[in-house]
């Protein structure tokens, strides 16, 4: 059994949908003030909604050093601390090389790893004065261990995030500020509604546990991370995938059975 972390706040980035939403629910549960953040005030109103009370909504663009801080200070002016950060907002658009233009690699490193480079930096003051915070990236297995068709600029953020924490975790260690990332597999969420059960089925065919991963499988891995027992933890990742990585081929997944 964990220590409760009940009145402490966290800050979701991207916490209006998928991932983030499973994010901000799961530390809600757990007791946390959740700040929701997104592009669209309406749809992280919508989850702060579902948390009930000890949940707002705020409007950022993690590409935007402005609106982070404004993100970090609206915590702290309603909070009064950030305890925790998710650094979760992410895109995936996909263009295969020679259709990929600098303009959409730009893009995809702009909100993937240099959104989160400034929400943590924005955040930094606050965690160093309190000398304690949690920093939880939400990485990917695309990029640091696997290739998809369409997704170099995706898997360059996503293994970026990966290099970005390794340092970023040894000079915030003085002030007790971990640094850690989820790398999630293949998760069930609403970008994969209308998809159709053949897709669905086909991904979670590769996958050792025959099912595609829950935002609760992210959300509770984020939430060890930001425990006080896993203080002294720092720069590693955990990888969420059902086993998806594991399978050498094609025929060790057939010889399962
Ligand atoms: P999603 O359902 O599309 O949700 C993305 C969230 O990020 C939304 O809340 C979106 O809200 C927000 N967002 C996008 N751009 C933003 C920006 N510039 N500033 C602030 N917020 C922004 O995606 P997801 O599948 O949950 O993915 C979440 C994270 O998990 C990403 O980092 C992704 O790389 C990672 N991931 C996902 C999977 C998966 O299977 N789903 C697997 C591995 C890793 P607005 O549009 O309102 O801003």
């Amino acid at each position: 059994m964990l220590k409760s972390l009940a009145g402490r706040t966290v800050i979701v980035t991207g916490g209006s949908k998928g991932i983030g939403r499973g994010l901000a629910l799961r530390f809600g549960e757990a007791g946390l003030n959740v700040l929701v953040v997104s592009r669209h005030l309406d749809q992280a109103e919508k989850v702060a909604k579902e948390i009930g009370s000890g949940a707002s909504a705020f409007v950022a663009d993690v590409a935007d050093p402005a609106a982070c801080e404004a993100m970090a200070a609206e915590a702290v002016g309603r909070y009064g601390s950030i305890d925790v950060l998710c650094a979760n907002a992410g895109i995936f658009p996909a263009a295969k090389l020679g259709e990929m233009t600098a303009a959409d690699f730009d893009q995809v490193i702009g909100v993937n790893l240099k959104g989160s480079f400034l929400s943590v930096s924005a955040c930094l003051p606050q965690m160093k004065r309190q000398n304690r915070g949690r920093i939880v990236l939400t990485s990917s297995i695309t990029g640091p261990i696997t290739g998809y068709p369409g997704w170099t600029h995706y898997g360059a953020s996503k293994a970026g995030q990966l290099g970005f924490m390794r340092t970023a975790a040894v000079e915030l260690a003085p002030w007790n500020i971990t640094v850690n990332a989820v790398m999630p597999g293949n998760i069930l969420t609403e970008g994969l509604d209308g998809m159709g059960e053949d897709y669905l089925a086909a991904m979670a065919a590769s996958i050792p546990m025959k099912r595609l991963g829950s935002v609760a499988d992210i959300a509770n891995t984020a939430l060890f991370f930001a425990s006080e027992e896993a203080g002294y933890i720092t720069g590693q990742t955990i990888v969420v995938d059902g086993g998806q990585v594991l399978p050498e081929s094609l025929g060790a997944l057939e010889a399962m059975g």
